[in-house]
């Protein structure tokens, strides 16, 4: 495989095939590798030190009712940071959304008793907005916590400097592993399209029980930018389990996490799992016996749901991700 070299220092630089943009190690300088992307645009906000996130850490266990409990049996064995590219731009959407909401009527008539039925109210509405969206840079599946770093960025808006107006000083100061893009602008403009009008989607199937028309269209997304927002992760160890918090780095606000679970608790979960397995296995040999296979199929799937969804929390990191890429991020 060929062999790169920063542009600006000459150090050897990670390279992969999907590779867009590399930032030197050394000095900091982002190599363009491949693709479509203007380097002289790219972002970065500086982050905090490892001292500071580990400070972070300590003071959020002091603010959790369970974890200060255990304070005196946590031990950190990591603490691990980088800085991760984004996506950002504004897409506009422009269309129309027709969609029905049933709604519960109810009159008392002259004898005192009250009448409910159910109306179908219809809708319509002009959709024209102008969506700010951000979304990883990466290919690979998203690593926990992205999308809370995305949700607080949005929130925070902190400060932002060009990558380029770095000098050597300041590059040291904020020197931290910067994961390669493997996104170029063209990729990225596509995706924050499709993403957008998924976006007007959601909110129309949240608010409405059908949607009966939709056209909605994005054009081209404009103002759109490459930055580096810094993440650290601290693993830390109770007992003999490993557990995470996620921190984002410019102001070491805790993002997301997983948790030792008090025992009465990580009790109850089991028992859901338990109950769902045992329905799960009535029902199927019920099912069986009778020649009832819906019952049974029924029985199994709902018996299985349950002892999954149970499951799953037990083995914590519940949490449900959404389906696109791009983050609306309307606060902007
Ligand atoms: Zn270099």
């Amino acid at each position: 495989m060929e062999e790169f070299r920063c542009e600006r220092c000459g150090a050897p630089l990670e390279v992969s095939p999907e590779t867009i943009v590399a930032v030197c190690p050394y000095c900091g300088f982002p190599n363009h590798i491949s693709g479509a992307l203007k380097t002289e645009d790219i972002r970065i906000v500086p982050t905090l030190n490892k001292n500071a996130i580990a400070q972070a850490f300590w003071e959020r266990v002091e603010r959790d009712f369970d974890l200060k409990r255990m304070r005196d049996r946590i031990e950190i064995v990591d603490i691990e940071g980088h800085y991760a590219p984004y996506w950002a731009g504004t897409v506009h959407v422009e269309g129309d959304v027709e969609y029905t909401v049933e709604e519960e009527e109810c009159h008392t008539d002259s004898e005192g008793n009250t009448h409910c039925r159910t109306v179908e109210r219809h809708y319509h509405e002009h959709v024209d907005r102008n969506l700010r969206l951000m979304g990883s840079a990466r290919r690979q599946v998203q690593s926990f916590g992205v999308d809370d770093v995305i949700r607080h960025y949005s929130k925070a808006r902190p400060d932002s400097k060009r990558l380029l107006d770095l000098d050597e000083d300041g590059w040291g100061r904020i020197k931290l592993e910067i994961l390669n893009t493997e996104m170029d602008e063209n990729q990225a403009k596509l995706m924050m399209r499709e993403d957008a009008v998924d976006v007007i989607r959601r909110e129309f199937s949240s608010k409405s029980d059908r949607i009966d028309y939709f056209d909605v269209t994005a054009d081209e997304p404009e103002n759109v930018s490459l930055l580096l927002l810094p993440m650290w992760t601290v693993y830390y160890k109770v007992e003999n389990s490993i557990f995470h918090v996620v921190f984002a780095g410019w102001d070491g606000k805790d993002v997301a996490a997983t948790e030792p679970m008090p025992i009465w608790r990580r009790a109850q979960y089991l028992t859901g799992a338990v109950m769902g397995t045992i329905i799960g296995a009535v029902g199927a040999a019920y099912g069986g016996a009778a020649g009832a296979s819906l019952v049974a199929l029924f029985a199994t799937l709902f018996g299985a749901g349950l002892s999954g969804y149970f499951g799953a929390k037990v083995l914590e990191g519940q949490r449900i991700e959404h389906g696109g890429r791009f983050l609306g991020a309307r606060r902007w």
